[in-house]
């Protein structure tokens, strides 16, 4: 990572360095995350029929996900808690003068970044309010796997699983045996990809360094950054206290065993991306069962996200605070607490998603539209950074959450690592 940066910085200043990072080196780090998404379906699919199948009684499931949820709102609300209550505090948007905010609209206004985040925005807006509950429910399977629809997987997923316990075991057992192979073919497949994983990770800081090019720009939004950024340390903070006070584990511990999912997550950005290391992660170094993590991961780097709602938080006070100080009432920040938790579950796991959704947090205040562009020129600067830093957040939450259910319903467990050449010797 610290090669990738450095890397990244000498070949911004000389010349033909960004050519050269774009054409010959980025392409390792996509050929990494496409890997990495190629095994996120049917790792979902495998341990997910896998686990629930291993259940045994399907009234688990119901207090598994029920636990789950409250779990990821409560999560959510305390995120969104930090980051209002640290905005409100520091107040990072007062006093940005009138020659700042007219540089960087004239950069980012009309940036494809920023109009793009429009466009995406305008067509989440248009859907109707239960269409986020539709599109959990496939019409096709194959289209589902086909586009990655995680929900759409995950209830899949789940209803074969639960099928697969109202049957009789003799007739259950041989698509059983079938995902649990499946399980473990894919679970390998990520300790061999990750063999791969420092010098893709290389290779994508280098590409993140490359794209930075205004540094005054950026200092200028440093005081908002680091409110971002200490509010997401903080989420860390809270991690670590629940996992000592409700499972008894040490918090290095924790950081230890979890630090290559968060590593990954922030050199990629995206949750959805990084899923099947968090699994391989959780299952087999921290010790939770298939079945819950096969269950509270996917979901939780789907709808979890609390990284991405304390960012909305203050990246929407803080663009009041700039460019609309009258909208910084009371009940607009309540409003925000509630479109903030519902935009984290709206929001895609993939880089950026969480800035089209600040978007629809906006809208629900009453934000003038024409100050939108704006608004999000403002913080798009720093948003790449900021993404990285908020996924990391997003992966622990998910990954602390699926202890807590685990320890919560006894499937905490010492955990067994294994090594990509477990087997090797004899196949060699
Ligand atoms: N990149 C984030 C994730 O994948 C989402 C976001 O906040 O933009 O978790």
């Amino acid at each position: 990572m610290v090669l990738g940066v450095i890397f990244g910085f000498i070949m911004n200043s000389v010349d033909g360095g960004k050519g050269f990072v774009t054409d010959w080196i980025a392409p390792f780090g996509t050929i990494f995350i496409n890997l990495l998404k190629l095994i996120a379906v049917p790792l979902i699919l495998a341990s997910l029929i896998k686990g629930i199948s291993d259940l045994k009684d399907i009234s688990k499931i119901k207090s598994m996900g029920l636990r789950t949820i409250l779990i990821y709102v409560g999560t959510t609300l305390v995120a969104i808690v930090i980051g209002l209550s640290i905005v409100n505090t520091l107040k990072p948007g007062t006093g940005m003068s009138q020659d700042t905010i007219e540089k960087i609209k004239l950069k980012y206004e009309n940036d494809a970044g920023v109009t793009d985040k429009l466009t995406k925005a305008s067509a989440q807006h248009d859907a109707g309010p239960l269409q986020a509950l539709v599109d959990i429910f496939p019409s096709n399977i194959f289209t589902a796997l086909g586009e990655a629809q995680m929900l759409q997987v995950i209830f899949f997923a789940l209803f074969v699983g639960i099928c697969l316990l109202l049957i009789p075991e003799k007739d259950a057992k041989p698509l059983v045996k079938f995902f649990n192979s499946l399980n473990e073919v894919v679970m390998k497949m990520v300790d061999l990809i990750m063999l791969f994983a420092p010098y893709a990770v290389f290779a994508l800081m280098a590409n993140v360094i490359i794209a930075f090019d205004d540094t005054e720009i950026l200092l200028k939004l440093l005081n908002y950054a680091l409110c971002v950024v200490a509010g997401l340390a903080l989420m860390i903070v809270f991690y670590l206290i629940l996992i000592k006070s409700f499972t008894g584990k040490s918090p290095l511990w924790f950081l230890n065993k979890i630090s290559p999912a968060q590593l990954l997550a922030f050199s990629t950005s995206s949750s959805a991306a990084t899923l099947p290391v968090t699994m391989e992660r959780v299952e087999e170094h921290i010790g939770v069962d298939k079945e819950v993590s096969g269950f509270v991961l996917p979901v939780g780097a789907t709808v979890n996200m609390d990284g991405t709602s304390l960012y909305q938080g203050i990246a929407a006070v803080f663009i009041m605070q700039v460019i609309w100080p009258e909208g910084l009432t009371f009940t607009n920040q309540l409003v925000i607490i509630a479109t903030a938790l519902l935009a984290s579950i709206g929001s895609a796991a993939v880089p950026s998603a969480g800035m089209v959704m600040l978007v629809i947090v906006l809208e629900s205040i009453g934000f003038p539209a024409e100050l939108l562009p704006i608004g999000l020129a403002l913080i798009f600067a720093v948003d790449r950074p900021l993404d990285m830093c908020r996924t990391v957040v997003n992966v622990t939450g998910d990954a602390t959450v699926s202890m807590l259910v685990a320890k919560s319903l006894d499937k905490l467990h010492e955990p067994k690592p294994k090594n990509w050449d477990d087997n090797y010797d004899k196949v060699k």
